[in-house]
């Protein structure tokens, strides 16, 4: 009775002891700190720049460095035929597909050390302070380092099956092809289909990543919840007008193209800053024909670029623009075509579970938070096409990114894998079924 009488007892207390138990890990900042530092000592150069570009020496080195610290936090390594490296811990429910958290640690030519590395890092730091304090999950848990990220995410690309045999054949900065770095890292091109995960085959997909922008660190926020990856739209608008004698031919004789082209741009700034939203439409670029300061422009060619989170979004600003261009063109009679240029890149939201997930978690460790979009693209962008995907930024401080003055403190590295851990945790129990 005595005995049946603790054992009711200790099953009433364990999950209050379980929960109490889990609040309490947090990640260790100094720790993190200290793998950062021996991670940016692969590909670092004199100026204090890390260069670890995909499939480079140093690049091996580092991939060598990460899979040793996988192992220490008795994580099963396996490399997939994308090069991706896996680091794999067991579930106690064989019936649940894995939850997926990392990133990439390779590097653009003279970067720094926090783009990337902060995710690995974090990922590894989660499966550790499992490791070390002996808590099961249901799910198994992958953690993974994408292949080359930076020369155009390679790895996630062939993880969701969509890398193709053009992008094979990119020449990148470590002198060989993208094939060729594959096979360098112990992956095989040949059968990348090996690699790809089926939609609904990983339970849950989050990454932690530094932000690359100022927002985080200016606002003093702690964490920034993704609310997803920005789409890219691009279009080349061709103006054409009537190319002419600059000095004989009289002003209200010309039919100018820069002209147009003038007043074009600056109604696509006028559209995107009026119209209430975020989006941003951008002319980064422009070429006027025959181009001599003594011929009126008979043909410009300039850029629209335009992004949003919200592909109805960048549809209406591109319609706005080529209402008022048809007006502008009809006005000077100099008439203006739209072409868009194929860059492939939607929007690519992230999952509102999951952000409500990465929100609470936040909160429960007393971190302020806030929703925002990346401007920038991860591998994030490709899993949200396989699995309900989440995205955890932390402050980069002066928002430098892409240059070796990119920073992010031990504190905020630590905090990011905290929310990693508890979100993970929280996937774990159940928050999205
Ligand atoms: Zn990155």
């Amino acid at each position: 009775m005595l005995r049946r009488t603790i054992f009711l007892i200790a099953m009433l207390v364990w999950p209050v002891m379980a929960t109490a138990q889990t609040n309490e890990i947090s990640a260790d900042p100094d720790r993190m700190e200290q793998r950062i530092k021996a991670l940016s000592a692969y590909g670092a150069d004199a100026s204090g720049a890390t260069s670890r570009v995909a499939f480079s020496e140093a690049d091996l080195a580092g991939r060598k460095y990460i899979m040793g610290l996988m192992r220490e936090a008795g994580l099963n390594v396996r490399v997939d035929t994308a090069g991706n490296i896996i680091g794999r811990r067991e579930g106690s429910d064989e019936s649940l597909s894995p939850i997926m958290f990392g990133s990439h640690i390779d590097s653009v030519p003279g970067g720094g050390n926090y783009d990337g590395d902060v995710g690995v890092i974090g990922a590894i730091e989660v499966a550790q302070l499992l490791h070390e304090r002996g808590i099961d999950t249901r799910h198994p848990l992958e953690i993974v380092s994408f292949t080359d990220e930076e020369g155009g995410l390679t790895g996630s690309r062939a993880m969701i099956g969509k890398l193709t045999d053009s992008a094979l054949e990119v020449m990148t900065h470590s002198g060989l092809t993208v094939r060729e770095g594959i096979f360098a890292v112990g992956g095989d091109p040949n059968r990348l289909e090996l690699a790809v995960r089926k939609p609904g085959s990983i339970a849950a997909f989050v990454e932690l990543h530094i932000e690359q922008g100022g927002i985080l660190d200016e606002e003093n926020i702690n964490i920034g919840i993704v609310e997803g990856i920005v789409g890219i739209r691009w279009w080349d608008v061709t103006i054409d007008g009537f190319a002419n004698h600059a000095g004989t031919t009289p002003m209200n004789k010309r039919w100018d193209a820069m002209v147009t082209a003038a007043e074009l741009t600056l109604a696509i700034n006028r559209i995107a800053t009026e119209l209430p939203g975020r989006q941003v439409a951008t002319v980064g670029k422009i070429r006027a024909l025959p181009g001599a300061p003594n011929v009126i422009p008979g043909e410009v060619v300039l850029s629209l670029e335009v992004r949003d989170l919200d592909a109805q979004k960048m549809q209406q600003v591109f319609e706005l623009i080529k209402a008022e261009a048809d007006r502008i063109g009809d006005a000077r009679f100099t008439p203006i075509r739209f072409a868009e240029i194929d860059v492939a890149s939607p929007p690519a939201p992230t999952d509102l579970q999951m952000r409500r997930i990465i929100s609470t978690a936040a909160d429960d460790l007393g971190l302020s938070s806030r929703l925002m979009p990346s401007g920038a693209g991860h591998d994030a962008q490709d899993m949200t096409h396989i699995a309900p995907t989440g995205m955890i930024f932390v402050p980069s401080v002066k928002g430098i990114s892409h240059s070796p003055k990119e920073f992010t403190t031990a504190l905020d590295m630590a905090n990011g894998a905290s929310v990693l851990l508890k979100t993970v945790l929280a996937i774990d129990g159940g928050a999205l079924e």
